[in-house]
This record gives C-alpha cells, structure tokens and sequence, in this order.
C-alpha cells in the first residue's frame, strides 16, 4: 500500500502579513501574525518528519498549474490581476486575503500539488494521498479570492484530471470548520462532482452554506451542505458521517473521494467552535477510506484547507496521515484524553436535529443520479 504526500517548501514562504488574528493591525490592537500564516502547516510537516513517517510515504512533486489551468475554473482577469499583484508588492484578492510578492508562483504551486497528488491516485501510482498545501483554496470563486484563499485549488485539480483522466463522477467531501463555498459555487450546476460540506452554521462566509443551497440545473440534488450548531464534538460528526456522508456516497457511487482537509473544526482551534480531535480526524479519515474501498477502487486523496492551532494541527495531520497509510508512528497526541473528556462530546439533540434535516438532502440526491 502506498500513500502519497506532498510538501514545497515554497509553501511556507506565502505572506500574509501582519494582522489582528486576520483583521488590518489597527491603533487599537498591537499587530501580530495573521491567522492564516506558515507555523501550522510547518509543524505538521515537521511532526511528519520527527514521526518517522515521511520517509515511509511516496513523494509527489508539485508541479505548478498553468494560468490555462487555472482558467478552468477561474476568469482570466482574475488570474491576471492576482498576478500582476504578486509580480509587485502583493495585495488582496479582494477581502481578508492578503497575500505577498510571489503568491502567484507558490498558489500555483499549491494547486499543481493537489493535482499532482489527485493525478498519482487516478493513475495507480498511490493508493491515496494527502497534499498539505498553502495557501488554502476552498473559499475561492470564480472571479475573486476569499477567505485566505486564491485559488480553488481542488476545483482545478479536479477540471485538470477530468480533461486528463476522464472519470465520470467524483465526490468531495469538505470537514474543514467553514462552508466550502468555491467548490460548491465551481460544481453547482455539474451533476459529475458532488459536493459534501460539513460546517459550521452561520459562521464563514456569512450567508453561505445553508441545507437549500441544492445545486442548480443538471446539478440540483448533487450539493449537500450539513451546517452544524457550535458546539459540535465527536458524537455529532460520526453521526453526520453514519446518516449524511456515507449514505450519500453509496448512493452517488463515485470514481474517487477528495477531502479538502481542515483542521479548524478542533477543540483548540481560534477560528472554529467545534470540539473534535486527533481521534475525529482518524476515524473519519478510516470511514472515507472504507467507502472508497468500497466504491471506488480505495482512491481517496486529501488537499489541505485551514486549521489555525499551531499546537494542534499537528497531531490531527498526523492521525490522518497514519490512518492513510497503515502506519502506526510512536508519538501520541499529548491532548487526546483532555479533549476527550470534554462535556458535549456525544451527540446532543439539538445536534441530532439539525443532522436530520440533512439527512433529508441525501435521498433527494439519489433522484436522477443513475
Ligand atoms: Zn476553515
């Protein structure tokens, strides 16, 4: 079994500057680092390395994506406004996402590595594979990044392997904390990708994200959001996983399984007001890949979005990555049973009823599918 896994160091290099958590410094707060900078992602990448499993994984290059690649899914003066920004000093891509010079190169980088890592899994090369990119992709739309993000970088990877591959229907299925907007709004009207998000309700974007956000067209029924209460532990994303998820993959029967992959629906992260850990992670990591067994062959890969806890995210990248691959390291997660036996870990009713409204979304979804 081979699991693949990209990293460019050129990753880390992306700037967002300073920031009060992700507002402009102000003269009211001391600025300090941006939420979305580099410690996350590098100590993921680190713990990877002390762990011993780097080395037991199959490295995937990145491959830049073309600006023609990009115009897959995005308008080109987009594209060519983000560009000739990153070419002088930087700027932002519309709102809260600032980045630097050179952004251009290393997004491009980061959606060459999702397709790189998506390319391998259709090809045989691995069985599956995580990418831990940045920046982030899956709040970018069509015409203006959002969210920390530029560009959708599984939104591309998927259209680029789709030209390359021809596979006729994919899945993805988002757990990071917020609403993944720009893989909805890219597949919307397109009956061949469906797209799963599990959320938190109400929190970002603003007014996105709800149960009547169904697609559009051909592609009505093949978007299921599952906006979740704050709150949410454990319990309520297995549950979400054993009515929502899984059900909806067996119906939709796809031909590979993606994860944009964030870590901000733990219960350290800053940004989110979830509680899972490293534990979630790995047994919604062991779900996906027993679906994809299942349905398609095993192939399943993951593209990393946010995840704000430079303590945390780590240990969940880790687990996920140790469940991917079949390797158990030797390094526990020191929070495991602290956030273990936080109160609110089962599923509560309130939770339970906000599940089962979405529920309802997945036998609509089976209507026209076959
Ligand atoms: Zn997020």
């Amino acid at each position: 079994m081979a699991t693949g896994w990209n990293f460019h160091e050129l990753y880390l290099w992306h700037e967002t500057g300073n920031a009060a958590q992700f507002f402009q410094p102000s003269l009211t707060i001391e600025p300090g680092e941006h939420a979305e900078n580099a410690a996350t992602k590098r100590r993921f990448r680190n713990l990877m390395e002390v762990s011993g499993l780097t080395e037991r994984l199959s490295k995937v290059a990145s491959v830049a994506v073309s600006e023609d690649d990009l115009a897959l899914f995005h308008d080109r003066d987009y594209i060519r406004r983000i560009k000739t920004l990153s070419d002088e000093r930087g700027g932002d891509a519309s709102y809260l996402t600032p980045f630097g010079h050179g952004s251009y190169e290393i997004a491009c980088l980061a959606a060459g590595g999702t397709a790189a890592v998506m390319d391998a899994v259709l090809s045989g090369d691995i069985d599956n594979g995580y990418a831990l990119v940045r920046p982030p992709g899956h709040h970018a739309e069509r015409a203006q990044g959002l969210g920390f993000c530029l560009f959708g970088n599984v939104p591309v990877a998927i259209l680029k392997n789709r030209a390359k591959h021809g596979f006729e229907r994919v899945a993805t299925v988002d757990w990071d904390v917020h609403h993944g907007n720009g893989t909805q709004a890219a597949f919307y009207a397109d009956p061949s990708v469906l797209t799963i998000s599990i959320h938190q309700d109400g929190l970002y974007p603003p007014d996105s994200g709800f149960h009547k956000e169904r697609g559009e067209g051909k592609g009505e029924g093949y978007n299921i959001n599952v906006p979740l209460p704050a709150g949410c532990g454990h319990g309520a994303y297995m549950s979400v996983f054993e009515r929502v998820v899984l059900p909806a993959l067996t119906r939709y029967k796809p031909d590979l399984i993606v994860v944009p992959s964030g870590f901000d629906a733990s219960a350290a992260d800053p940004l989110g007001r979830m509680m899972l850990h490293s534990g979630s992670y790995r047994e919604m990591t062991r779900l996906l890949m027993q679906a994809a067994d299942n349905l398609c062959g095993g192939r399943l890969m993951m593209s990393h979005e946010g995840g704000y806890s430079a303590a945390y995210v780590p240990y969940c990248g880790l687990a996920v990555m140790e469940q991917l691959s079949g390797i158990r390291t030797d390094i526990d997660d020191p929070f495991l049973p602290v956030f273990e036996a936080y109160a609110g870990q089962p599923l509560q009713p309130h939770q339970a009823a906000a599940i089962a409204r979405a529920e309802e979304l997945v036998a609509v979804s089976d209507s026209g599918c076959e």
